[in-house]
């Protein structure tokens, strides 16, 4: 291989020689992937503004109260104490991407990642509108300031920040959900000042990143897309050029490239994707509709440049299964399967009790011992559970600090209890002790926990 052959590796393909940014001005694209993908992008961006608003029996459809320390999915109650469910969840989460990737690609960078779908879909068509494509925005950008350009730039970047601020504020609603965020602007500034400023600080990243950072994201930054070289193999489904129809390349040459370079001007990383698959492309399939209309402007059958693997191309035959994706699918399956057991099988409530730090245990003329005790009783369901706390294993006395007869739904009860048990019921100087959670007298949980004495 010669240098000019891997002069494309010699440094990031956004920085020039003198390592100076090299701005993008990608073309408009256009075709029938751009219109799926536009369509598909409407949906997503349609599930990120309404979600926060949906709501099952009065509860929101997902909830991430990371502040609350509890989690709602698809209308169920996640507590800090599901810490495995979620654990589950999320591996099987990793793993689908893993298996994704395995075998498509990097297509989530380019159909489903927020970062595309707001840089493409959004921040890139505000751009397209007031300063029109490529060369237009090319000698924008070079020419003299004048009222037009400041008219121009000054429309763009106010439109940039509130679509960014917007975009800042529907994600917060999916922290602390939509009534709250209601109930937060109807407040003056300065009774949520510290939100204020967060909410403010997050716009102005959102705006660097889409006005100015872009496509250096996914490029630079996402662990993602570093990622691709150890899960791609010659079998996994990308975009990809058919060298094999399209060299040797060139307008008069026998190879159906005509080394318009068209595809190159499309890609909004500023690749050449006939340099085969590289850690800069997020499959967002720009240049197979470009390089469709430049086959169909020759008379050439389209697909130069489609969705296939190395091994498609080499040998004419794709197949999305193989053993790797086979071997992975099986795992996931029984993650997903045993997150599923997990959920279905979860307690209704959870009950914590321990005894109070720093605090031994009380000796009474009438040879009785108290220990003090926490209580922490988490409602996980949607109901009011009406509940009351008995002593199992010894006689036994309880006095509750508060009143413990009913659990909101979703709630959390805490508070401390006193423990009085007779010396001579005790058999040694730690006992273990069972307590039994009832409602409306039937036994739904019990815990274990020990008693001292002297
Ligand atoms: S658009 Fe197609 S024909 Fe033109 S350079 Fe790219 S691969 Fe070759
Ligand atoms: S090479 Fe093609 S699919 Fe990859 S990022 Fe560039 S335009 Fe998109």
């Amino acid at each position: 291989m010669n240098k000019t052959d891997i002069s494309f590796r010699d440094r990031p393909i956004n920085l020039d020689e003198q390592g100076s940014r090299k701005w993008v001005y990608a073309k408009k694209p256009k075709g029938l992937w751009y219109k799926r993908r536009t369509l598909f992008s409407w949906f997503v961006l349609l599930i990120f503004i309404t979600v926060p608003f949906i709501r099952i029996n009065g509860n929101p459809f997902i909830l991430l109260d990371i502040a609350g320390r509890k989690f709602i999915l698809f209308g169920a109650i996640f507590w800090a104490q599901d810490t495995l469910i979620l654990a589950l969840l999320m591996l099987s989460f990793v793993l689908f991407i893993v298996l994704f990737t395995v075998t498509f690609g990097r297509l989530w960078c380019g159909w489903a990642c927020p970062q595309t779908i707001f840089l493409e879909m959004v921040f890139r068509k505000v751009e397209y509108l007031i300063e029109g494509d490529y060369r237009k925005r090319y000698r924008l950008d070079q020419a003299p300031w004048t009222l037009g350009k400041v008219l121009k730039k000054g429309t763009k970047h106010t439109l940039f920040i509130l679509i960014s601020l917007a975009m800042t504020n529907t994600f917060l609603m999916w922290f602390i959900g939509s009534e709250k965020w209601f109930t937060l602007i109807a407040e003056p500034i300065s009774a949520n000042i510290t939100g204020f400023m967060v909410m403010l600080v997050v716009s102005a990243f959102f705006y660097w990143v889409y006005s100015w950072f872009r496509e250096q994201i996914c490029t630079m930054v996402c662990p993602y897309g570093r990622m691709q070289g150890v899960l791609l193999d010659s079998k996994s489904i990308v975009v990809s050029y058919d060298y094999k129809r399209g060299e040797p390349r060139g307008p008069k040459t026998s190879g159906d490239c005509i080394d318009c370079h068209q595809c190159i001007s499309v890609c909004p990383t500023a690749i050449d994707i006939r340099n085969g698959t590289q850690l800069e492309c997020i499959n967002c399939t720009a240049c197979i509709d470009q390089c469709n209309s430049v086959m169909k402007a020759t008379g050439k059958d389209p697909g130069l440049i489609r969705f296939d693997s190395e091994q498609g191309i080499q040998h004419g035959h794709k197949t999305i299964w193989n053993s790797r994706n086979r071997a992975y699918s099986v795992v996931l399956f029984i993650l997903l399967s045993f997150f599923v057991y997990t959920l279905l099988s979860r307690p209704v409530i959870e009950t914590t009790i321990l005894r109070t730090p720093g605090l031994l245990y009380q000796e009474y003329p009438n040879q009785t011992i108290s220990n003090v005790y926490n209580i922490k009783i988490v409602n996980k369901t949607h109901d009011n559970i009406p509940l009351e706390i008995r002593l199992l294993s010894h006689e036994g006395e309880i006095k509750m600090a508060g009143t413990l007869q009913e659990i909101k739904d979703q709630a959390m009860f805490e508070s401390t209890f006193i423990l009085y048990i007779q010396g001579d019921l005790l058999a040694s100087d730690k006992t273990e002790v069972e307590f039994g959670i009832y409602s409306n007298n039937e036994l739904i949980e019990t815990y274990k926990t020990s008693f001292v004495s002297p």
